[in-house]
């Protein structure tokens, strides 16, 4: 870059001292930099922040971070153990959503910080390594302002462009970290709300390309409700109403519907009230205002 005054300079020194400081301190959970990737000096510092997009890595914790760190795809990483690891600074940009739109907006690498997990889209994830996520996923929307709806995972912001499958862009490109739009586990992240709808659908700027995918990131599956409890009745009303309810006990209930089922075989005794009542009916039709006078 060359820098045509002073002012650029100093702008420039200042930028960069933030970013040291930011990188080094800021931060309230502990983080190592024994992965920090090489690639930060050549990523550009993000304009702004609007989203935290949560990801598997659908591989082991080594090899992820190896990867990650060698090519600069995320900002943080967690392993199993609960331990954080810085990859890119995080006022940086990282390469960790490829493909993506969110309300609009394509390339999400540049107005979001991306958190990759050890672990796979489906399964569950040690408690250690939740509560190392949430204390990051806190830290981080109290840094940059951010509501619980603005922590979204891979899958609810990647697209697909058009194929021979699909021949129009398409959401359902990937169901990386898929778990962490399930109410369950956005419990435990201490999430009580998620984005309500996909807002590229509804534009008509994206077409669904994966069901299934879709009824878990806006409907009710949750296949984490036994290892992560289904939430709680009341503080999450938008969350409540998607989970389908956990096995309701309802044991006083049958000895009292069991005695109204057979009466529909007695019903055959008192045919001749039903008789009566029908006898008039076609007959009524002239009649019976002579009848009603009675
Ligand atoms: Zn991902």
């Amino acid at each position: 870059m060359i820098f045509r005054n002073g002012r650029d300079v100093r702008r420039s020194a200042l930028a960069a001292l933030s970013l040291v400081l930011s990188a080094a301190t800021a931060l309230g959970v502990d983080a190592s930099n024994r992965y920090r990737s090489p690639r930060n000096p050549e990523r550009r510092v993000r304009a702004t922040t609007e989203l935290i997009v949560l990801h598997t890595t659908e591989a082991p914790a080594r090899s992820s971070l190896n990867k990650l760190s060698d090519r600069g795809e995320c900002h943080f990483c967690v392993t199993e153990d609960g331990s954080i690891y810085r990859i890119v600074d995080r006022d940086r940009e990282a390469f960790h959503a490829g493909r993506s739109m969110w309300n609009g907006k394509e390339d999400v690498d540049k107005f979001s910080i991306g958190i990759e997990c050890v672990g796979h889209h489906d399964k569950v994830m040690p408690l250690a390594q939740v509560r190392a996520i949430r204390a990051l996923v806190k830290e981080l929307q109290s840094m940059y302002r951010l509501g619980d709806h603005r922590v979204v995972c891979h899958s609810h912001v990647a697209y697909g462009a058009p194929n021979k499958w699909h021949r129009y862009k398409h959401r359902g490109r990937k169901r990386c970290g898929m778990l962490f739009a399930m109410p369950s586990v956005r419990r435990q992240l201490g999430l009580t709300t998620r984005p309500a709808s996909d807002l590229d659908q509804r534009a008509g700027r994206l077409r669904q390309a994966d069901p299934y995918l879709q009824k878990v990131l806006y409907g009710s599956v949750d296949t984490m409700v036994r290892a992560y409890g289904a939430p709680p009745a009341s503080p999450a009303p938008k969350l409540t109403p998607r989970i389908t309810p956990p096995q309701k006990k309802a044991s006083p209930k049958p000895a009292v519907r069991a005695p109204t089922t057979p009466v529909k075989k007695t019903a055959a005794a008192p045919p001749v009230k039903k008789a009566v009542k029908k006898a008039p009916a076609p007959a009524a039709k002239k009649t019976a205002p002579k009848k009603k006078a009675r």
